[in-house]
């Protein structure tokens, strides 16, 4: 049985539709909801239109309220054509009950009366040629015919393919229409198109100054909070508290008694220090400056969870959870997404607990706005327009995130330097990045949030790519779990994440291979250190004796060769491991089982730093310990390859 409410924003109870169910087993064929399905009552419950009805009056969920919000069906479609005009309701009720609706999880009345004009004009046109949407739909040849029509614009071609979207998401035993190859190659051809957006993966010198100024700018935050949103509150609770003496007179006429101005009531909470700093000299600077941390936050938890725009706009007020495991504690963020034929169905992303702040944050936010609006359950990222001293604020509720284009930059704004440019061409080597402005030196650095998708999912599949200490701290936690959860050979992987293909997962897991055969490429072919061990001394032979410009000429060459398993890199402590099957020889002797082993590359560098914590954690032990003793073991294997490596020097130079 499938259950599915309407993506209308609904700010009553009183106020929602029915709710459609449709039991596949039973139900082989589509059936169109009944005519006496309430499509929308008023805020006080009365029923305003039925599926019936020859026009659905969606106006209690308009935010606007001069905007359209009537959608008329028999003015559009005369009465010879019934079947038309049957096809055209059961469209819409599809886009608005059923199908996924996007980054927010609702569509606005304003999308839905577009999308409306556009399934009348579809219908008019299969009026014309008497036929039926169903049989359109399925006709290559006729769905040619029309996208070839000189008359149509593109704008309009553009807006009818998002109806088609709309049906091929869906099953066809959901929605009754059987959409012909034409249509499925060419969105195969759009999703094509979006590729190479996908593939940016953020050079890692702007992706740690991203999280550092992120983090710094909650930090600050974090130490006068509760002043701030005490005086959020009470700006929001009273139209004179926080206003200069003409806005309260206009805002309370006939106030008794003056309240603080926004200066004393910033004195007297010990804000004006945090304020000057921040640049906020007025209640509408207080709104602004709600939204940049909501978005630090949300770009926060983007970046520790690989989540796309719309899933974390969805995020409900409760999505971090913490459970203790064998494994320690780990961190999930819990949420909805609307893959499969638009049901509403839990997932679950694997974080850090480096998001623990900025989710405090988000709902500290978010609580004060839901408490203003008198509602308990809502999302995350509650916008802040619902306070009454926002420059957006509205009459009406708006429980849906729309976004944070407008303040991007605002709380950092990243040049580009020549050395990220170098870094794009290297991990992402298919484009061509100097070709692009977006990605000129000197410009600032375009930030989107599905870039964090593909570099989360790069860097944590291959941590050897991150050379920056500092962000290798940063993203250790995320990556051992990361690992360990997701990681296609998981046992965790299925039964704790489920099957959506979207999921986060796999583009972890499509990630690995390709960042392995980049680590394989830059931190060994092109390694300006000497290479040791079985493996490292055979590469010395074969692979490095080719210049730099010919081991990039046959780069995706390499990468290819990854990708079908042929070969493997992991990174270890003391340089790298190109076996194909998982390592049977470490759990006895941590480290030092690569030193015999005859996958293992040796760099110089990594022992030194290895033999230098391994003395430190002997300092630590009792020297009679059976503990010692193993340690002691490993030193000393250590230390007999590092004099051994030594001697080959010495003997090559004299
Ligand atoms: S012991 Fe061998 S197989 Fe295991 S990690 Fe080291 S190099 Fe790889």
């Amino acid at each position: 049985m499938l259950e599915f409410k309407p993506k209308l924003n609904i700010d009553s109870p009183l106020a929602e539709p029915d709710v459609y169910i449709r039991d596949l087993d039973a139900d082989f064929e589509v059936s169109y909801p009944h005519g006496d399905f309430t499509i929308s009552r008023t805020k006080t419950g009365n029923i305003l239109s039925r599926y019936r009805d020859d026009f659905w009056d969606l106006s209690p969920y308009a935010i606007h309220s001069r905007a359209p919000s009537i959608i008329y069906f028999k003015k559009t479609i005369p009465n010879e054509g019934s079947v038309l005009l049957d096809e055209y309701k059961w469209i819409m009720f599809i886009i608005i009950f059923i199908a996924d609706s996007g980054r927010s999880g609702f569509l606005s009345i304003s999308t839905i009366c577009g999308h409306a004009n556009s399934v009348a004009f579809l219908a008019k046109y299969c009026l014309a040629q008497k036929t039926s949407i169903r049989d359109f739909l399925k006709n290559e040849k006729e769905v040619r015919k029309f996208f070839g029509q000189a008359t149509i614009t593109k704008r309009k071609k553009e807006r009818i393919s998002y109806i088609f979207q709309y049906l091929n998401k869906l099953d066809k035993t959901v929605t009754g229409f059987d959409l012909c190859n034409e249509m499925k190659i060419n969105f195969a051809k759009t999703l094509k198109s979006d590729k190479p957006k996908q593939t940016v993966v953020i050079p890692t010198r702007i992706l740690s100054e991203i999280i550092s100024s992120c983090t710094e700018f909650l930090r600050e935050y974090r130490e006068v909070e509760e002043k701030f949103l005490t005086l959020v509150k009470k700006s929001n609770e009273n139209s004179a508290f926080g206003r200069s003496k003409g806005r309260q007179k206009s805002n309370c006429p006939g106030i008794a008694t003056l309240e603080d101005d926004f200066n004393t009531a910033c004195n007297k909470l010990g804000l004006s220090v945090y304020m000057n700093k921040n640049n906020i000299f007025d209640l509408h600077g207080v709104s602004r400056h709600l939204r940049k941390l909501q978005y630090a936050c949300k770009l926060l938890i983007h970046l520790y969870t690989g989540m796309r725009d719309d899933e974390v706009s969805r995020l409900m007020y409760d999505c971090l959870h913490t459970e203790k495991t064998v494994n320690g504690r780990v961190f999930r963020i819990v949420g909805e997404t609307t893959k499969l034929v638009g049901l509403k169905k839990a997932e679950r992303w694997i974080t850090s607990p480096e998001i623990e702040p900025a989710i405090h944050i988000a709902k500290g936010i978010s609580k004060t706005i839901a408490e203003g609006i008198g509602v308990s359950d809502h999302i995350l990222f509650l916008p802040v327009s619902n306070l009454n001293f926002s420059p957006s604020s509205k009459n009406s509720k708006n429980l849906l995130q729309s976004g944070f284009n407008d303040i991007k930059n605002s709380i950092f704004s990243i040049v580009i330097e020549d050395s990220d440019v170098k870094e794009l061409q290297k991990i992402s080597p298919s484009a061509d990045w100097l070709s692009d402005p977006k990605f000129q030196i000197g410009a600032i650095w375009p930030i989107a949030t599905h870039q964090f998708r593909r570099t989360l999912a790069v860097y944590a599949a291959q941590s050897g790519l991150v050379s920056l200490p500092s962000l290798k701290r940063q993203l250790k936690h995320i990556t051992n779990e990361m690992t360990l959860y997701y990681a296609a050979s998981s046992s965790f992987s299925s039964s704790l994440f489920g099957d959506d293909k979207m999921h986060f997962r796999h583009e972890f897991n499509e990630s690995k291979l390709y960042g392995e055969g980049l680590g394989y490429i830059y931190n060994l072919l092109l390694s300006d250190q000497a290479l040791h061990g079985v493996q490292g001394i055979w590469l010395e032979k074969h692979e490095r004796k080719n210049d730099e410009i010919h081991i990039l000429a046959s780069r995706e060459n390499t990468l290819k060769r990854f990708k079908r398993g042929e070969l493997a890199y992991a990174d270890t402590p003391l340089g790298a491991c190109l076996s194909r099957e998982a390592c049977d020889k470490k759990p006895m002797r941590a480290v030092s089982a690569c030193i015999s082993c005859d996958k293992a590359v040796i760099v110089e560098a990594k022992l030194e730093k290895v033999i230098f914590y391994q003395n430190a954690l002997l300092e630590d032990l009792n020297q009679g310990s059976m503990e010692y003793r193993m340690e002691k073991e490993q030193l000393d294997d250590l230390c007999r390859l590092h004099a051994q490596i030594q001697r080959k020097k010495n003997v090559s130079t004299d």
